[in-house]
């Protein structure tokens, strides 16, 4: 994440980014930009020519779900890195390609959440996840269910390789588009850290969903230096075009530095306009989720979809993300290996954004802090050496995750040095400490989603403020986890940490600006179902109420 450089916007207009510009400065403008003509070249063409390049050379293909034979050793089947080490990806390519024992749990659709006809060993997490989740399964509404079906289809119709994708691609190529056309895509641009990834690619498939759009994912890492860059560079020529311009293909710039321009996309007004467009292309860091509950024109179908609106990523996330048999090797290992026959799993996620690695004794501080205040760990007995009592006590298996290995030695030798207050026995365990992000290797990023969905599979989540690790992990889990508040100046905070009142991600970069008055107004206030964040003030997150 390296999204917080810029002033933090307030709601009503407050801060740096807020949606504060009179809609009169827009005039007629559109969420679309089209080029001037400039260094001799005719910049729309080139733009087109851009779209093709990146979906040519970028391999677009499909999400995981809509895929009868995923690729082998991907992470879940979207995100790749190239730098891999040889041997690490020989090793991998080995374990995808190794029959595998399938041992398949009852209700292994999810309650029909997923799709029939796959071939389980080509994707062993599908099916086998339900074996280590427990709990009341949540149930997907019967008009998601069939909307998914309906996409499927869809895709079927329109995805890569279908004769009306190479029609609609050789439409562009040549400048032809009709503005009622039979397949319309949408394009997720692979941008930022695998938290990031994965909510943006949560995101653009609702978006998918409930504009009729098929959605099609650039898989290669390199693809942001390689051409949005350049991309971004052809935007700081395009002027605002008027509504009634129509064009093949739109950008959209949903990253975090967004401006108001750009923030026009959560209007009804430039929906209208983008429904007429075959080609969208997004580029996004955000969970751009709980602002589209507030477009009226999706509000209804929305509310049809979740009527249990604290579920929205969770189906999704259930339904997209599944990890490759290789990445399920880690976590399967690791799982049975260490948490699995603890009585509580408890999941600890640090992520702590400092110039400086760590670990910081303030971070541990208010991590003992939060645990104990709040029951997640049993209190230490400084002054017992030895308590044993006879039988079987209870084991508690703690999973940090973290770049740092820090903290996690320093609670391991807390739990050894001291026996606990009520007796149980503490295990506390950590896959990884990478050192820093690494987000161009794959190796790095196969441990990062392993650590994420081992997080999910505990009982009690406590997570770090602003962190889309944290957000993925308890979203796939269905879990309200514990926050720990961000420390300011080194400092624990006190409270240390608070009880989530969702289990939604948080919205980051929310617009502020009410469409229909044409004005800035708090978009965290205006229904009982979108409220702000409890790790950031002006963020924006759904929530039963
Ligand atoms: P965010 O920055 O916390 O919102 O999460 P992202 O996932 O978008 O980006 C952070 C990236 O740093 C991850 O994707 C990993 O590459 C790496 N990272 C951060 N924390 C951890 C961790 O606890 N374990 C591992 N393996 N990687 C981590």
């Amino acid at each position: 994440m390296k999204r917080f450089n810029k002033v933090a916007t307030t709601p009503n207009g407050g801060g740096g980014g807020g949606q504060t510009t009179p809609a009169s400065d827009h005039g007629n403008d559109v969420v679309s930009r089209v080029p001037e003509w400039k260094c001799g070249l005719n910049p729309m063409k080139l733009m087109g020519v851009f779209v093709v390049l990146v979906m040519g050379l970028s391999v677009l293909f499909s999400v995981s779900v809509v895929l009868r034979d995923p690729p082998s050793d991907v992470l879940w089947t979207v995100v790749q890195a190239r730098n891999l080490d040889f041997k690490v990806q020989k090793a991998i390519r080995l374990e995808s390609d190794l029959p595998q024992p399938v041992q398949v749990p009852k209700d292994k659709l999810l309650g029909e959440l997923l799709p029939t006809g796959f071939d389980e060993n080509s994707c062993l997490s599908r099916y086998q996840s339900l074996l280590y989740r427990h709990g009341t399964p949540r149930k997907a509404s019967p008009y998601l269910i069939s909307k998914l079906r309906s996409y499927e289809a869809l895709h079927k119709k329109c995805g890569p390789h279908t004769d009306l994708y190479n029609k609609t691609v050789k439409d562009l190529k040549s400048g032809r588009y009709s503005t009622t056309p039979d397949c319309k895509y949408i394009v997720w641009i692979s941008f930022s850290g695998l938290g990031n990834r994965i909510l943006t690619l949560a995101s653009a498939f609702l978006y998918a969903l409930l504009t009729d759009r098929v959605l099609l994912v650039d898989r290669g890492i390199d693809i942001p230096d390689l051409f949005a860059n350049r991309f971004q560079k052809f935007l700081g020529y395009f002027p605002w075009i008027s509504r009634s311009a129509l064009q093949p293909y739109v950008y959209l710039h949903l990253v975090h530095d967004y401006d108001d321009q750009d923030k026009l996309f959560f209007c009804d007004q430039d929906q209208t306009y983008l429904q007429k467009i075959p080609w969208l292309v997004m580029k996004t860091d955000n969970y751009f989720i709980p602002s589209l509950f507030l477009i009226p024109s999706f509000e209804q179908e929305l509310h049809s979809l979740f009527p249990d609106k604290e579920t929205v990523f969770h189906f999704l996330g259930r339904y997209l993300f599944h990890p490759t048999n290789s990445v399920w090797g880690l976590i399967s290992r690791y799982y049975e290996a260490y948490i699995s026959k603890a009585d509580v799993k408890v999941g600890i996620q640090i992520r702590v954004f400092d110039r400086e690695n760590g670990p910081f004794k303030h971070v541990l501080d208010q991590i003992l802090s939060c645990t104990m205040k709040e029951d997640i760990l049993p209190k230490l007995n400084p002054h017992e050496r030895i308590i044993s009592p006879v039988g079987k006590q209870k084991t508690v298996a703690v999973l940090i995750t973290s770049l740092s290995s820090g903290y996690f030695e320093e609670l391991r030798n807390l739990y050894w040095e001291y026996p606990t207050a009520t007796g149980e026995i503490i295990a506390v365990y950590q896959p990884s400490h990478e050192g820093y992000q690494q987000t161009e290797k794959q190796n790095h990023n196969r441990k990062a989603w392993a650590e994420m969905y081992l997080l999910s599979l505990t009982d009690k989540l406590v997570t770090s403020s602003w962190s889309t690790f944290g957000y993925v992990a308890q979203g796939l889990g269905g879990l309200k986890p514990w926050i720990l508040y961000k420390p300011e100046n080194r400092t624990a905070p006190d409270p240390p940490c608070r009880r989530a009142v969702s289990m939604e991600p948080c919205f980051h970069a929310p617009p502020f600006y009410d469409c229909k008055m044409r004005r800035g107004v708090d978009t965290g206030n205006l229904v009982p179902h979108v409220k702000h964040c409890e790790d950031m003030s002006w963020g924006l997150k759904l929530v039963d109420h």
